[in-house]
C-alpha cells in the first residue's frame, strides 16, 4: 500500500495528469495545513522520510504547506529548515502565527496587533506562558499529579519523548501553551479538566495534555486563510492531523483529513462531516492523504 503510494509520486505521468493540483490557474490556490507530531512526523522517531516524495511534489506544484503544531517556534523552525519550507507557520496549538517578512501578505490589514522581529511578523493569540505555569503549580497544590514541561529538565523530556537533547531544549522554550503529563484515573482526569476550566484556561490533547488560553489551531488557521484570500480568489483548504487538538483546525478547512495513530486506528474522538480517514500511520498516512487529494479534486 505504502510502496504503491510512493510509486504514484515517483510516476511523473501521474503527476502531470493532475490539473487540480497544478495551482497554476490564475487566482486559484490549494493550501495545506499540517500537524507535525504523529502526522507528518512519526510519533516515535519524528521521521518524515516516507513523505519526502510527496513533499517534493507539493513544492513542484507550488502548493504551500503550512505547519500548524503544538511545537514551539524554535522546534518548527528546525523542521522548516529540514523541509526547506518557507511558508507561514502556527506554533503551540494556535498560540502564535509567524509570517515571514518576505511573503508579501498585507498583515497590517488584519484586525490584530502585530509584533515584529528580524524575520517575521507575529500574531500572538495565546496566553502568557508564566500564567500557564502558575496554573500548573496551583493544580499541583490542589493535589493533582500533573507535571509540565516547565517542571522537567531537558534530560527528563528526552527520556519521555525520544527527542534529542537539542530538540528537548527547543521544546522547553515555550510562549503560549504548556504540555503536561497527568498521572491519575479517568475520574480524576475529569476533575482536573474541570479545575483547569474553572481557572479560566482551556485544555487540549495531542501527544500530551496541554493547558492553554483562548487560542486553538482553528482560530489561527482562519487568520492564515484570510491572509491567503488576499492573494487568491479561489482557495481550496486542506488540513491533516491525528489528534483532538487538531479538531479546530480540521473544522476550518474544505477537506479535513486524519491519519492513523501508532496502533493503526483513527482517533475515534475526531468526527465531522467530510472527514477523510487516510490509510496509514503517521507519515505513511500523510502520503496517502496527499495522494487522495491529487486523485479526487473537490
Ligand atoms: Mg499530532
Amino acid at each position: 500500500m505504502i510502496t504503491t503510494d510512493i510509486g504514484i509520486f515517483m510516476n511523473s505521468n501521474f503527476a502531470n495528469k493532475i490539473s487540480f493540483a497544478d495551482n497554476k490557474r490564475e487566482n486559484e490556490k490549494i493550501i495545506i495545513f499540517t500537524d507535525l507530531d504523529g502526522t507528518l512526523l512519526d510519533a516515535k522517531t519524528y521521521s518524515f522520510e516516507p513523505a519526502i516524495p510527496a513533499l517534493k511534489l507539493l513544492r513542484e506544484k507550488d502548493i504551500p504547506l503550512i505547519i500548524c503544531s503544538s511545537k514551539t517556534r524554535k522546534e518548527i523552525e528546525y523542521y522548516r529548515e529540514k523541509l526547506d519550507n518557507h511558508h507561514p507557520f502556527i506554533s503551540e496549538n494556535g498560540g502564535g502565527i509567524y509570517i515571514p517578512k518576505d511573503s508579501r501578505f498585507k498583515v497590517q490589514e488584519l484586525r490584530f496587533e502585530i509584533d515584529e522581529d528580524d524575520r517575521y511578523q507575529i500574531i500572538r493569540l495565546g496566553a502568557r506562558y508564566p500564567d500557564l505555569r502558575k496554573a500548573i503549580i496551583d493544580l499541583q497544590k490542589e493535589g493533582f499529579a500533573v507535571r509540565g514541561f516547565g517542571d522537567m529538565k531537558a534530560e527528563e523530556l528526552v527520556s519521555l519523548t525520544n527527542l534529542t537533547l537539542q530538540e528537548a531544549i527547543m521544546a522547553k522554550e515555550r510562549d503560549f501553551d504548556e504540555p503536561f503529563i497527568f498521572y491519575g484515573s479517568k475520574d480524576n482526569k475529569k476533575r482536573l479538566l474541570d479545575s483547569i476550566a474553572s481557572r479560566g484556561f482551556n485544555y487540549t490533547e495531542g501527544s500530551f495534555l496541554h493547558i492553554l488560553g483562548n487560542s486553538d489551531k482553528g482560530k489561527a488557521v482562519s487568520i492564515v486563510i484570510e491572509l491567503y484570500k488576499q492573494k487568491y480568489k479561489r482557495l481550496t483548504t486542506i488540513a491533516i492531523g491525528d489528534s483532538p487538538n487538531d479538531i479546530p483546525m480540521l473544522q476550518k478547512v474544505d477537506r479535513p483529513i486524519i491519519v492513523q495513530k501508532p496502533d493503526g486506528r483513527h482517533d475515534h474522538r475526531i468526527d465531522m462531516p467530510n472527514l477523510i480517514k487516510a490509510e496509514g500511520i503517521g507519515p505513511d498516512g500523510w502520503v496517502q492523504a496527499i495522494g487522495s487529494m491529487m486523485q479526487n479534486p473537490i
